[in-house]
């Protein structure tokens, strides 16, 4: 199953994903690590990334799709993927459609964690005092949740309008969020949703 984990910064998709990845060996695609991996490594990618990440703003599609792109081919015996952090444009889902189109698959469901403005601003305060991310300080998270406003949230009727979308309440404890993915993926499988 190809799962795209979606919602605003610091709605828990990371740990959501990961926690997935552990019960149903699926493969985690997160393009915010990717591009944290390619600054660490010092390549020319992260050098190219590295402001716009800091600003909060959004870096080009064209790079993460060609990220994506060679993870999905990379990985074609995979049980399936897990997007994390992508897709975020609409052209990020077209190119990602019809990547998975290439490969005779396509997104099974659309994972959409609800989480209030506040809530956000209160954890990525938590998370900037104990992990220090330069892109969760107060100016920062303000351009990301900005961009998700107006760059991402748009992909919610592409995604309902395919039936794929199924929203769960983020605001909950981790392990109910995850009680409430499994029992959404469980449906899936049996064709409930
Ligand atoms: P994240 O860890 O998913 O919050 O991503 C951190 C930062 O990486 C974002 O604020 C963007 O600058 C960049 N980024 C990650 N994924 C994408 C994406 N799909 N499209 C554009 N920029 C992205």
């Amino acid at each position: 199953m190809n799962i795209v984990m979606f919602g605003p910064p610091a709605a828990g998709k990371g740990t959501q994903a990961k926690m997935l990845v552990a019960k149903h060996s699926l493969l985690q695609f997160s393009t915010g690590d990717m591009l944290r991996e390619a600054r660490v490594s010092g390549t020319e990618l992260g050098r190219k990334v590295s402001g716009i990440m800091d600003r909060g703003e959004l870096v080009s599609d064209e790079i993460v799709i060609s990220l994506i792109d060679e993870q999905i081919s990379l990985n074609q015996d995979s049980h399936g993927f897990i997007f994390d952090g992508f897709p975020r444009t609409i052209a990020q889902a077209e190119a990602l459609d019809a990547l998975m189109r290439l490969y005779d698959s396509k997104i099974d469901l659309v994972l959409s964690l609800k989480v209030d403005d506040s809530s956000l601003i209160n954890r990525i305060t938590k998370r900037f005092t104990e992990e220090g991310r330069a892109d969760d300080n107060p100016e920062s998270f303000k351009v990301r949740l900005n961009a998700y406003n107006t760059q991402t949230a748009s992909l919610l009727p592409y995604y309902s309008s395919q039936g794929k979308l199924y929203e769960v309440d983020g605001m909950l404890s981790i392990n109910e969020v995850s009680m409430l993915i499994t029992e959404a993926l469980n449906n899936k499988s049996k064709g409930l949703i």
